[in-house]
Formats: structure tokens, C-alpha cells, sequence
């Protein structure tokens, strides 16, 4: 305690010196241990995201036979190192915000990992003119990087809080180009269809055929196949300009289950 000898009617400033002196320390102690921010980080995760980035590089790469590419398109990498996903997480998960896997976001629902956004977004093969229909806003964080791609982004959520904090969160971050609404995605969004794109964040046992009617000839689905207990597939549909679809699949993931009362 530096100012320990002063007298005794100093006691409140030496106790103000003594907490400026210890606040002191406390700083440069953390400046130490974590480093100061990097030049133009200005919300102190850019390095956290380039890591994240790295590690999605390597995931792509360690499973191009099933993406028959090594690497995303750059666009899609671009978004992913712009979005906050911190600011998508509860307080409790910020910690892990930028690890590389799913994150509990309360109502027994999650944040996608980062590796599937990133693939999923990739394969819808998105151009800035796009509109793309989202099931399943959960967070909002794979809308934001939805909405870095394309035109207008149209997500549904089931979850009613889920739903309105997404809502709040995408216009307190400026995605204007985000509209959502509570409802139930396996019936898609008829007043906006057709779609260029549809993303489905949860796990259908079956392609829903509203969003089959609700896809663009030339457009492109991504959805996860299977039920909750059994392998589920990450499955392409494309319809071609005649109107024909085909699926193919991916690889095998874990989603959540599509609710809902269809
Ligand atoms: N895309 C989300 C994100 O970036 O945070 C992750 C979504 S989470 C894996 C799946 C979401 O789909 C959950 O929020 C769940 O409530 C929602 N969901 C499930 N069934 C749905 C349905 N029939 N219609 C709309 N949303 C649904």
C-alpha cells in the first residue's frame, strides 16, 4: 500500500489514491494478459473472428469430398468475418461466441456452428439481387449473413420471444433488408414468393412441398433431412428452369426438429 504512512485525517483521499492505484494495476495487468485490441477492432473480436475463420477454412478443406470444393466463396467467407456473432449469443455463452460449434440461445434451441451457416450459405449460391426465404430465425445470426448477400431477406420463426428478439437485435445492428415473422416456416411466406433461395435451420422429415412451390424455377433450397434420432442429411434441392427438382445430399448433420403442427 504505497500511501499507507500518510495520517490518519488522509483516509479518504488515501483510500481514493490507494483504489486509482490498484484500478491502475488492474488495467495494465489485462493489458498484459490479453493484449490491447488490434488496430481498427472496433468491437475487440476481429481476432476472435479470424480464428474462427481459419478453423472454418480447415473444417472446409478437411471435408471437400463431400463439398467436391476446398475452399467457400469468398463473398460468404467476407460475411462471416463482418457479423457479430457475438452480439446473437445469450450473455451466459459470450465466452464460446466465437468457437466453432452450437450454442444454446435459450427455448431449448440453438446458434447454428459457424462450419454449417458457412456451408449452407455457400451452396445456396446467393447474387445481390437474390431474395431469400429463411425457416427458422432462432437468434438472427444466420439472417445477417443472409442479408451481407443478398437483396431481401424473409425469415420465419415458430418461438415467439426467439422471434422478436431476432427482430429487435437485426434493426439495432441495421439489416433493414432482414423482414421476419412468427409463424410456423414449414408453410414458407406466400405474400413474398417466389424465392430465389430457401434456407431450413431445423431438421424435416420430409421436404416441405409449400416451399417446393414457394422456390423459383432456377432457385435453390438447403435443408437438413432426417428425424431427431436418426442420421439427418444436409440436402440440396435445386428446381430447374423447367420445373424440375432434384435433391442431393451433402453430408450427414444434427439439427433441431421442424415443429410445428403440419
Ligand atoms: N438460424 C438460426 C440462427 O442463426 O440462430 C438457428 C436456428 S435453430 C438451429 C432452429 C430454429 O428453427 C429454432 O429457433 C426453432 O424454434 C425454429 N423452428 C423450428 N420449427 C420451426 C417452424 N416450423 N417454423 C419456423 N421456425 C421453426
Amino acid at each position: 500500500m504505497p500511501y499507507a504512512w500518510q495520517p490518519v485525517c488522509c483516509n479518504i483521499q488515501v483510500a481514493i489514491l490507494s483504489m486509482n492505484y490498484r484500478l491502475l494495476c488492474y488495467l495494465l495487468m489485462s493489458l498484459t494478459l490479453s493484449g490491447p485490441a488490434p488496430a481498427g477492432d472496433a468491437d475487440g473480436y476481429t481476432q476472435q473472428r479470424m480464428e474462427l475463420m481459419r478453423i472454418i477454412e480447415q473444417d472446409v478443406r478437411e471435408t471437400s469430398a463431400y463439398l467436391d470444393a476446398e475452399t467457400l466463396d469468398p463473398r460468404v467467407m467476407k460475411a462471416l468475418a463482418k457479423v457479430p456473432r457475438h452480439r446473437f449469443v445469450p450473455d451466459s455463452q459470450l465466452r464460446h461466441a466465437y468457437r466453432n460449434r452450437p450454442l444454446p440461445i435459450g427455448h431449448g434451441q440453438t446458434i447454428s456452428q459457424p462450419y454449417i451457416v458457412a456451408i449452407m450459405t455457400d451452396l445456396l449460391k446467393l447474387t445481390p439481387a437474390d431474395r431469400v426465404l429463411e425457416v427458422g430465425t432462432g437468434s438472427g445470426y444466420q439472417a445477417a449473413v443472409l442479408a451481407e448477400l443478398a437483396q431481401q431477406v424473409y425469415s420465419i420463426e415458430i418461438i415467439e420471444p426467439l422471434g422478436k428478439r431476432a427482430r429487435d437485435l437485426l434493426n439495432k445492428l441495421g439489416y433493414d433488408n432482414v423482414e421476419t415473422r412468427i409463424g410456423d416456416g414449414y408453410y414458407g411466406w406466400e405474400t413474398h414468393a417466389p424465392f430465389d433461395a430457401i434456407i431450413v435451420t431445423a431438421a424435416a422429415d420430409h421436404i416441405p412441398p409449400p416451399l417446393i412451390a414457394q422456390l423459383k424455377p432456377g432457385g435453390r433450397m438447403m435443408i437438413p433431412v432426417g428425424s431427431r434420432f436418426m442420421t439427418q442429411q444436409l440436402v440440396v434441392v435445386e428446381k430447374d428452369s423447367n420445373n424440375n427438382v432434384t435433391t442431393r445430399l451433402i453430408l450427414p448433420v444434427r439439427f433441431v426438429p421442424l415443429t410445428g403442427d403440419h
